[in-house]
């Protein structure tokens, strides 16, 4: 019996196999208040961004989600103003990847929540990667301009390979890293479900909420699309995460992410 237990075990770990998920340091958001997103000054006691950068690491490839604040603001010495606040960023993406033995060429899917200039900054980079693109972020981002969208950050995906795409996406074809479709914070965002075999079903926000007391209020930020589809997206999200038990991760959220062990170290 003691033998039985030994290979049945031997057996749900190799069926257990699945993605890798490793999160990056890729900047700080310093607010003298929340009011841009939404949320009045005795609503949260939040007044920090993180930053983050994801990559998922499957048997059939690499995916980048989200590029972090741009690289000029790692190049910069100290704190670099933006309006009501300062950014930060002390060691680039690209580098990063770099201490892990990865150039941007291993890269082999790159996606965004959204192409705000916090989730774009180093889309510049991996030109060689297979851009996973909705359609309506594309069209929206190089038709007008839209507030908090530097199209010279990503102006180069031109000449990548990208794959467009309309509403939701299963990235590997085995269900395990799902784009959804979540639009309205702009016109084409969009989140991450990830399902790890040890960890669960981790759910990666992009901006769909910014912090806790958006989800908790409901609160779309004053920058925002459509305010309306924002809602609607958000009651997509709750019901996903209702039926899966999946973990939301607000990727904004400074508090989750002082929790989290960051890349080398990866969930599974
Ligand atoms: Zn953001």
């Amino acid at each position: 019996m003691k033998y039985l237990a030994a290979l049945m075990f031997c057996f749900c770990t190799q069926a257990l196999a699945g993605p890798k998920l490793y999160v990056f340091d890729c900047g700080l958001l310093n607010l003298e208040s929340l009011e841009l997103f939404g949320i009045a000054p005795d609503e949260s006691s939040v007044r920090q961004m993180f930053v983050p950068c994801y990559l998922i690491e499957h048997e059939k490839g690499l995916l980048l989600w989200d590029g972090g604040l741009p690289r000029a603001v790692a190049e910069a010495e100290g704190p670099v103003s933006i309006d009501g606040g300062s950014m930060v960023y002390d060691h680039w993406i690209v580098d990063q990847l770099a201490d892990m033995g990865l150039t941007p060429g291993d890269i082999d899917y790159m996606a965004f929540s959204h192409l705000h200039f916090d989730h774009a900054g180093a889309a510049n980079s991996f030109l060689e990667s297979n851009v996973l693109m909705q359609k309506t972020e594309w069209d929206a981002a190089f038709g007008e301009e839209i507030e908090f969208m530097d199209t010279s950050l990503f102006d180069g995906l031109k000449k990548a390979d990208v794959t467009f795409i309309e509403g939701d996406h299963d990235v590997f074809g085995d269900g395990s890293v799902m784009l959804i479709y979540a639009p309205g914070h702009t016109a084409g965002h969009q989140v991450l479900l990830v399902t790890l075999a040890n960890m669960g079903q981790i759910l990666l926000s992009g901006d769909l909420y910014h912090t806790r007391a958006n989800r908790s209020l409901r609160r779309v930020p004053t920058f925002n699309v459509d305010p309306a589809q924002t809602l609607v997206s958000m009651n997509k999200v709750e019901a996903l995460l209702a039926a899966t038990g999946a973990t939301l991760w607000i990727e904004h959220d400074k508090a989750l992410a002082d929790s989290l062990e960051k890349a080398p170290h990866f969930y599974d």
